[in-house]
């Protein structure tokens, strides 16, 4: 079985090592014998979605996320058409918030690509720090790192996690990022799926699912490594106790 992971925009959008995201999707599968190729989708680039199997996108600049706007509108309504037809996407931070309606950076209203129907607005003071999060999608909890000065309004959406420790979407609200069909929005980097596997192979199953149907079952790895840096950093944090 061999799964396809486009990787956009990776000259643009690459912040606090967001593309170890990617790595870690590759190892994951290559050690359970499947194969697994890496497309990098360079700005401007022709985008074929049917070959698509994941799309992962890094974190950005308010610079980085201006530039991109005129590439995004061009390809928004094939994303669009992606990701109602269950196609897997992980958005981290300034990818999280372009997958929205906009991003009110002072005077400058960056166009999202209206995919999740969250805005995002700058505030003065950034947001950063370790986070950990309670979600439903992983049984241990979820940490990470954030630097963002946007505050996210999901309205009805589904957060990703409940914050145990840090700020998430508007700082005080309690909830981090967005689950909606195969996509995950998160201010999460780190990069986020080293130190939590179980939300790597969430990505990795949807993925297989959709590609394959139920022949596509993923074998069990062991974890121990990825597992100790996690429970290291809960312990640091104090949400061992929560
Ligand atoms: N520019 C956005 C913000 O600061 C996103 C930053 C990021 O991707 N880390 O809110």
């Amino acid at each position: 079985m061999k799964v396809t992971i486009g990787h956009l925009y990776p000259d643009l959008f690459n912040l606090y090592g967001d593309s170890g995201n990617v790595q870690c999707m590759k190892k994951r599968l290559v050690w359970r014998g499947m194969e697994a190729e890496v497309l990098p989708l360079g700005a401007g680039e022709e985008i074929d979605f049917g070959k698509l199997d994941i799309l992962v996108w890094g974190g950005g600049s308010d610079r980085g996320q201006a530039l991109a706007v005129d590439y995004l509108n061009r390809i928004q309504p094939d994303f669009k058409q992606y990701v109602e037809d269950g196609g897997v996407v992980l958005a981290v931070c300034g990818a999280f918030q372009l997958l929205g309606k906009y991003y009110k950076a002072g005077e400058e209203i960056i166009k999202g690509l209206d995919i999740l129907d969250i805005y995002t607005e700058r505030c003065d003071q950034r947001l950063v720090g370790n986070i950990v999060l309670e979600s439903p999608l992983s049984d241990t909890p979820v940490v990470g790192f954030e630097n963002h000065a946007g505050r996210t309004v999901i309205g009805d959406c589904t957060p990703f996690g409940k914050v145990l420790y840090g700020r998430g979407n508007t700082g005080d609200g309690g909830y981090e990022g967005v689950v909606y069909k195969n996509v995950i929005g998160t201010y999460l980097h780190g990069p986020l799926l080293p130190k939590n596997p179980q939300i790597c192979d969430w990505f990795l199953k949807k993925a297989l699912e959709r590609r394959y149907g139920g022949d596509a079952a993923l074998t069990e790895l062991s974890d121990e490594p990825e597992l100790r840096a996690n429970r290291n950093m809960v312990k640091r944090l104090g949400c061992d106790k929560k």
